[in-house]
C-alpha cells in the first residue's frame, strides 16, 4: 500500500485527494513566541484558522502540507485538533525552513544528530504527540547562497529521506547546483525533492528552473497569490499575469508531471501581521479559474493537485 503520514495517522496516498503542498497553519521567526506584543488567545487562533480550512474543504480541498519547520512555531497537537474539527488532512514536516531559522542547539549539531532527529520525527513521532512527520523541510538562508549550516541540514535531510522514504521540500530553489550535488553524493533520487518557490517575485529571475527539471527534480510554483494586486503586497509579490505566464510556459516546455502548486499562505501568522487577503483558498478562487481560462482541462487540474502530490508524498522505500 502507498502510505503517507498525516498528523492523525498514516493513510493510503489515494486518500489524499486535492492537496496544497506548501501552506502554513502558523509561521513565525524563532523567538516570536517570546514577544508578548503578538500573543494570541486560543480562541483567536481558532477563529482565524478554522473558517479558512472549512472553506478549503467546501471548495473540494482535502489535504494541506504544513511546511513550518522546527523553531518556526510548529504545533502538532494544535494541528491534530484543527484536522479533527475541519476534516482537512494535515501533513506536518520535520526539518528547518533554512539554516538561519535553526536555533543554536540545532545550528551546532552534526549531520548525524540532525539526521537522527529527522528520522525519529518521521518514524516514531514529533515529541510526545505520536504524530509522524510526512515531509522534510530544508532551505537556503537569506543571502542567496547556501551556508555551511544549510549544507549540513540538506545532507542530514538526504540521509533521512533515503532511510525513511519520505520526500524533501525546499524553501527556495536558488543555489540549486550545491543542493543537487549534496543529494547526488548521498544517493537520493532527485524526484524525491521538490524545489520550492521557483515562482516568487524575488528569486524567480535567478532560479534555474529548467536545469532543475533536467536533473530530475520537481518544481514548486508554490507562492501563488502573493501578487502586486494585493492591497498591501509583500516584497516577494509578483504581478498575477507574470507568475501565471511563467507557470503556463514552464508546463508547456517541460510538461506537467514535475510541477506542484500551492499558495504558501499563513492561516494565523506568528509574530507578524501576515499578508491580508491571501489564503490557501486563492487556489480555488483565482488560480483554477485562471487555468481554465488558459484552456486547462479538469484532468490537468487533477494531475496538478491530486496525482502529482500523491506521487511525491508517498513514502518510497
Ligand atoms: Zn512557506
Amino acid at each position: 500500500m502507498s502510505k503517507v503520514n498525516t498528523v492523525l495517522g498514516t493513510i493510503p496516498a489515494e486518500e489524499l485527494g486535492f492537496v496544497s503542498v506548501h501552506e502554513h497553519i502558523g509561521y513565525g521567526m524563532p523567538g516570536s513566541e517570546l514577544d508578548t506584543t503578538w500573543w494570541k488567545s486560543p480562541e483567536q487562533r481558532y477563529d482565524e484558522t478554522v473558517p479558512k480550512l472549512r472553506a478549503f474543504r467546501e471548495y473540494g480541498g482535502s489535504t494541506i502540507v504544513d511546511a513550518t519547520g522546527i523553531c518556526n512555531g510548529r504545533d502538532v497537537d494544535y494541528y491534530r485538533s484543527l484536522s479533527e474539527k475541519t476534516g482537512v488532512q494535515i501533513i506536518a514536516c520535520t526539518g528547518f525552513v533554512g539554516g538561519d531559522t535553526a536555533l543554536a542547539h540545532f545550528a551546532r549539531a552534526s549531520v548525524e544528530y540532525l539526521a537522527e532527529v529527522f528520522v525519529h520525527e518521521i518514524t516514531v513521532g514529533i515529541g510526545t504527540t505520536g504524530a509522524k512527520a510526512g515531509v522534510i523541510k530544508v532551505g537556503v538562508s537569506r543571502g542567496g547562497r547556501m551556508t555551511e549550516l544549510d549544507k549540513r541540514i540538506y545532507r542530514a535531510a538526504a540521509r533521512a529521506a533515503r532511510e525513511t522514504g519520505v520526500p524533501i521540500l525546499t524553501h527556495l530553489a536558488i543555489d540549486a547546483e550545491n543542493a543537487v550535488a549534496i543529494f547526488q553524493e548521498e544517493g537520493l533520487p532527485l524526484d524525491r525533492v521538490l524545489f520550492g518557490h521557483v515562482d516568487d517575485g524575488v528569486n524567480a529571475p535567478i532560479t534555474r528552473d529548467t536545469w532543475i527539471a533536467e536533473q530530475g527534480g520537481r518544481l514548486g510554483f508554490d507562492t501563488f497569490g502573493y501578487e502586486t494586486e494585493l492591497p498591501d503586497p509583500p516584497f516577494w509579490a509578483r504581478p498575477r499575469k507574470e507568475r501565471l505566464d511563467h507557470f503556463l510556459g514552464f508546463v508547456e516546455r517541460i510538461g506537467i508531471d514535475r510541477v506542484l502548486a500551492a499558495a504558501d499562505a499563513n492561516c494565523s501568522p506568528l509574530g507578524w501581521p501576515g499578508v491580508k487577503g491571501h489564503t490557501v483558498n486563492y487556489l480555488f478562487e483565482q488560480l483554477i479559474p485562471d487555468l481554465k481560462d488558459a484552456g486547462w482541462s479538469d484532468a490537468q487540474v487533477r494531475t496538478l493537485f491530486v496525482d502529482n502530490p500523491a506521487n511525491f508524498l508517498t513514502i518510497k522505500n
